[in-house]
């Protein structure tokens, strides 16, 4: 029945709108701490939506995930720059790029975080936390 299809329809396309406003994000991690860490902590935090990412709605997708390729990260405004053709919101810089003392300090992260912000592209500093614990029991990423 017309009727019928035009109901199918309008979910259809209240659907595509609703698909259309959810927020995209994507993950960027160190690439020398990737050869120990396969992303579980990044991975799970967004899943149950804590830490860095509690803001987000259920509708949030994480479309990207990926490392700085190495030192000194040039990678990063490349694949940005391809995620903003997926209409990237917001990129999260992992916490292992943002660990402090006793840890070596990612000494790119400034340039890093420009290169993305340079496209117009939210740069998140950190995702899950636990690294704080190192640095005086404060959360690296309120520092
Ligand atoms: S640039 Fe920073 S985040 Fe990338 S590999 Fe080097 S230390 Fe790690």
């Amino acid at each position: 029945m017309p009727g019928d299809e035009n109901t199918v329809s309008a979910a259809r396309k209240s659907l595509e709108i609703e698909r259309e406003k959810a927020k995209r994000i994507a993950i960027v991690r160190c690439d020398i701490i990737s050869e120990v860490c396969p992303g579980v902590g990044c991975l799970d935090a967004f899943d149950r939506r804590t830490e860095r990412f509690k803001e987000y709605g259920r509708d949030t997708k994480l479309i990207g995930f990926f490392t700085c390729g190495g030192c000194s990260g040039r990678r990063v405004f490349r694949l940005a720059n391809t995620l903003k053709r997926y209409k990237v919101d917001a990129i999260h810089m992992s916490s292992c790029m943002l660990m402090e003392a006793p840890f070596a300090r990612c000494p790119h992260k400034k340039e890093i975080k420009k290169s993305i912000e340079r496209l117009g592209i939210e740069a998140v500093e950190g995702t899950h936390h636990e690294v704080g614990q190192y640095v005086g029991g404060v959360p690296f990423h309120k520092r």
